[in-house]
Parts: structure tokens; C-alpha cells; sequence
């Protein structure tokens, strides 16, 4: 059954035949603790034949989300202990993340920072908090970039986008906006010309980075909306979760990765997923995600290649975990030939200088 507007109860999953009357109980404890939203555009997307989608996967809540490791966490990227006022993290030194709504077009099953996200959690930011966000990124002369993310700011209007980024392109220091979002996605028709048109501005650079996991969530409508943005000179770039079910063959990669390209967007960051409480279900192995990668590389344009990268638990910043093609051994006395590994790993040296 087709849905003409966002599923948000566990019952509505079950009139749509997303998930089945019996896992109605399980699913209302996992719904009293994490948000659920399906769009339309999502949910025309799900094949409900199918027990393993790996679009339902993504944001159809499963029972399995009941259970927590002890090795996950609330926050798990330590967004916290990098917050020196209301709704700025600042965690590197030259860019800061500026969270300014908490609500999402859809509610991913595995997402970080699910305790903040969702009716009922964190609130977005007061005008008194943004002002004061503003008045933190104009003091620190070394913020280069602001990344706006939360939360979705694409939930925002046209006009209130565009009020945030002239007060951003007002600020001498700040050279870069990027706007990270699954809207085009999620919700393309949210992504109207007004819209696009708000994100840009004569004084500052903006780049938006679109979050998509699965080749079937750039459906022809995504495309559009991608291409709106990006018509408009702004230039995106993508990051995906690496998740168990959804995307952790090379198959899915190689169609996902060649599809951002498709559409004018340059593959950024391929994500370890995080350790958000109850995703265990959805996490790979560091392993299997550097063999994946080594399967990319090489066979797959270097277009196509994202960094594949962790954030470290605790809030100690984002490193690349790909596979190590060059290495290099001190045999006690000096320093042995480099190592070389090529994409069909192939061993050579590289002599030292
Ligand atoms: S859109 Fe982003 S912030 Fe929102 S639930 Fe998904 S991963 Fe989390």
C-alpha cells in the first residue's frame, strides 16, 4: 500500500506492510526510544517482498535494535566533550559543526547520534543559542568552514536557510558552509529551486554532502533534486555508512559509488559505522571493510574512491582505515626498501631516498 505521507507509528509500518503485526510489541519499546520516519519517496522504494531490502534495512526499525553491546555508546563520536557552547562542536581546529535542528526527514536505524535525534530529544537551537553559536564561530578567527548538520538542515525553510547563510557569509573567516543532508533522498520534492537557490551566496563557497548508503535510494527523483543543487554551482560530494545487509559487497559499492558520479557528486567518506547503541546488528568488521576496499581500488575509477574512514569512539576525530599499500621495515641498521602492494596485490619496492 502506497503511503501519502510519513510513517511514524510501528502500526502505520505494519498498515504498509513494512513489518509484521507480530512485531508490533518489540517494535513499540524501539520506538519509545528512537525516532521513526519513512517519507513517501522512502517508502516507495522498499520492496516488502523482500525480507532483506536493504532500503528497509536502512530505516524500517528492527527489534534487534533492543539490544545494546557495552561497547556502544550515547555519543559515541564524543560530540559532547567538543561543545564549547549550544549547538557548536569544535572538535578540529579550522571547521566547526553547527547543529541547528534535531529533527530528520527520516530516522536512520543506525545513526550516531540517535540519542540526540528525533521529536522529543534534544531541542533545536532558541534564537537566543543561535545567536550565541554565531557569536562564538565570528570570535574564532581560525574557523575556515562551518559544517551544518544535526539534525537535517535541509528541514529548514528556504527563507531561514538563507538568513543562516548570510549571517555565515557575513563573517570574514568563514570561507566554507557545508550543508550535510539526506533530503535530496529522503524527500527530493523539499529540495525546490527557492531552496537551492537559499544555500548559496556571492561571498562564501558552499558545498552540500548528501548521505546515501544504497545505488536504489538515487532514484530519478534524488537525481533531479541533486542536480537542482548542484545546476545552481554548488559542488556536491557524498558520504555512506558502511552498514551489514546494505552496501558491505563490492557489487553494491562499485553501483553506489559510480552512481554518485553519475550525478556530478565526487565520493568523500565511506564510514565505519559507529558505535550507536543498538546497531550492532548493522556494523561490519574493520576487515571487511579494508577488504572491500581493496576490491575498489584499482578496479574501480579513481572517481569512484571515498576514504574510507573511523571515527575514533570518544570524540578523538575522524582517521582513514583503508588498506595499508605501503609499508616499510628497519632491519636494526637501516631502513629496508619500501614496500609496495598494487590493487591486485602484487608485492614490489620502492628504494629509499
Ligand atoms: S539523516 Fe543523519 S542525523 Fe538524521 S537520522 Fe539519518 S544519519 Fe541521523
Amino acid at each position: 500500500m502506497k503511503s501519502a505521507s510519513t510513517l511514524r507509528r510501528p502500526a502505520e509500518l505494519a498498515e504498509h506492510d513494512l513489518v509484521a503485526r507480530e512485531a508490533l510489541p518489540a517494535l513499540e519499546a524501539v520506538a519509545a526510544r528512537y525516532a521513526i520516519a519513512i517519507t513517501p519517496a522512502v517508502a516507495e522504494m522498499i520492496d516488502p517482498s523482500d525480507p532483506n531490502d536493504p532500503i528497509a534495512r536502512q530505516y524500517v526499525p528492527s527489534a534487534e535494535e533492543l539490544k545494546s553491546e557495552p561497547v556502544e555508546r550515547a555519543d559515541p563520536i564524543g560530540d559532547n566533550a567538543h561543545s564549547p557552547v549550544e549547538g557548536i562542536v569544535h572538535r578540529y581546529p579550522d571547521r566547526v559543526l553547527l547543529k541547528l535542528v534535531h529533527v530528520c526527514a527520516v530516522y536512520c536505524r543506525f545513526c550516531f547520534r540517535r540519542e540526540m535525534v528525533g521529536p522529543g530529544k534534544e531541542t533545536s537551537l532558541s534564537e537566543k543559542a543561535y545567536t550565541k553559536a554565531i557569536d562564538y564561530i565570528r570570535t574564532h578567527r581560525e574557523v575556515w568552514e562551518v559544517i551544518l548538520t544535526g539534525g537535517d538542515p535541509l528541514m529548514l525553510s528556504a527563507r531561514r536557510l538563507k538568513e543562516i547563510v548570510d549571517d555565515l557569509a557575513a563573517i570574514p573567516h568563514v570561507k566554507i558552509i557545508r550543508f550535510h543532508t539526506r533530503v535530496p533522498v529522503a524527500d527530493p520534492v523539499r529540495v525546490t529551486d527557492e531552496v537551492a537557490e537559499a544555500l548559496r551566496h556571492r561571498d562564501v563557497t558552499t558545498w552540500v554532502a548528501l548521505h546515501t548508503n544504497h545505488p536504489r535510494e538515487l532514484t530519478p527523483a534524488a537525481r533531479e533534486a541533486c542536480a537542482r543543487i548542484i545546476d545552481k554551482g554548488i559542488p556536491m560530494v557524498s558520504q555512506s555508512v558502511l552498514l551489514r545487509g546494505v552496501n558491505d559487497n563490492a557489487q553494491t559499492l562499485t553501483a553506489l559509488m559510480r552512481a554518485f558520479v553519475e550525478c556530478r557528486i565526487k565520493p568523500y567518506y565511506l564510514h565505519h559505522g559507529d558505535l550507536a547503541p543498538g546497531t550492532s546488528h548493522l556494523r561490519t568488521s574493520l576487515e571487511e571493510g579494508e577488504a572491500l576496499m581493496r576490491q575498489l581500488r584499482g578496479h574501480v575509477s579513481g572517481l569512484c574512491q571515498p576514504d574510507y574512514v573511523l571515527d575514533i569512539p570518544g570524540g578523538y576525530g575522524k582517521i582513514p582505515v583503508g588498506p595499508v599499500y605501503l609499508s616499510q621495515q628497519f632491519d636494526g641498521e637501516r631502513m629496508q626498501p619500501r614496500r609496495l602492494v598494487d590493487y591486485c596485490g602484487g608485492v614490489h619496492s620502492y628504494p629509499p631516498a
